[in-house]
């Protein structure tokens, strides 16, 4: 299926000049930009027309857990623009900015199975004219732990992005999946101690039949790889239903910790049931709401998972 697309050298001539109008003569699917100039014309006439703007940034590679995204944000918003970016100031040296999936085309399209209004690509000399980040977003303490000290610059750069992005594209509302958990607390974080005008709309993981978290990286997993990337998710069910039946944190990571170290072929990161906004682990004596963070490797593939959990607390002589 062919898409309307912009080359970054046609960029620039191409604006359509109402978005509603265009709409109606383009089945095909998404209006797709790679110009930021583009980007600004295109919202702004969805502005003057009174319409409101979600935005669902992405790195491509798009899967059905994007698509909840997008189908989350249609519920809220008159128009979708999804943005494919591979951002390079998120991935440190060794890192698989390289390796990251590419498939441009394939999103676009998978794009305009689902009615997305406009999808904006840039290329990296659009995002980082100056070649290199010479202001940044440093995350507060959330973002040191777990992904923050096994990626000491991924956050920085990951909350950098997304607040261009968000200058950019000016949504009112911008959704983000509990997939990446940290990410999320992490960019609510950003939006309100910075007072950017946008609401942050979370949107809970899509999983494949099988209970394996969607992701891009999946894909880099060969056959018996994918059967052995399962046990991340049978390990955070796992400290889920230990927590449901009332053990204590300890115990239940020790379960799920098990799980994985019973399994050839997975290397942990970590495990850890945390407080979920500040990504402190919870002590045995503690009850309420917290979240199971899951990271390992997986043959090349670095996977991550988690899932809310509800700590029952130390039962007591009035409560046993
Ligand atoms: P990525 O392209 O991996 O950077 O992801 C873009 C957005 O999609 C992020 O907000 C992710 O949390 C979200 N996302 C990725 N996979 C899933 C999933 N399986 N379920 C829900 N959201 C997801």
């Amino acid at each position: 299926m062919s898409v309307l697309s912009t080359s970054p050298e046609e960029a620039g001539t191409s604006i359509p000049a109402d978005p509603v109008s265009a709409d109606a003569a383009r089945p095909l699917g998404p209006v797709v930009m790679h110009r930021l100039a583009e980007m600004h014309a295109y919202v702004s006439a969805l502005r003057e027309q009174g319409l409101t703007v979600g935005l669902v940034p992405t790195m491509g590679a798009l899967h059905a857990g994007h698509l909840s995204l997008v189908d989350a944000l249609q519920q809220e918003v008159d128009t979708v623009i999804v943005s494919i970016f591979v951002n390079p100031t998120q991935f440190a040296p060794g890192d698989d900015y390289d390796s990251y999936p590419r498939t441009l085309d394939a999103d676009v399209e998978l794009l305009a199975t689902v009615g997305v209004d406009a999808v904006f690509a840039p290329t990296p000399a659009e995002m980082y004219p100056q070649g290199e980040l010479r202001t940044s977003i440093l995350p507060g303490l959330p973002g040191r732990y777990f992904e923050g000290k096994t990626r000491p610059t991924h956050f920085a750069g990951a909350l950098t992005v997304v607040n261009k992005l968000l200058n950019i594209v000016q949504p009112d509302v911008a959704a983000f999946g509990e997939k990446d958990f940290q990410q999320l607390v992490l960019v609510t974080n950003m939006v309100a101690d910075l007072n950017l005008p946008v609401r942050i709309l979370p949107v809970p993981i899509r999983r494949d039949t099988d209970g394996l978290a969607l992701s891009s990286r999946n894909a880099r997993l060969s056959e018996t790889e994918r059967v052995t990337a399962l046990f991340l998710s049978k390990a955070v069910l796992a400290v889920q239903r230990q927590c449901v039946d009332g053990a204590l944190p300890s115990e239940a990571k020790r379960v799920g910790l098990s799980l994985l170290e019973a399994q050839p072929g997975i290397e942990v990161d970590y495990l850890e049931i945390v407080e979920p906004q500040t990504f402190v682990p919870v002590a045995d004596d503690v009850a309420g709401a917290a979240r199971v963070i899951l990271a390992a490797r997986v043959g090349q593939v670095r996977l991550i998972d988690n899932a809310a959990v509800e700590i029952a607390g130390p039962s007591t002589e009035e409560n046993a």
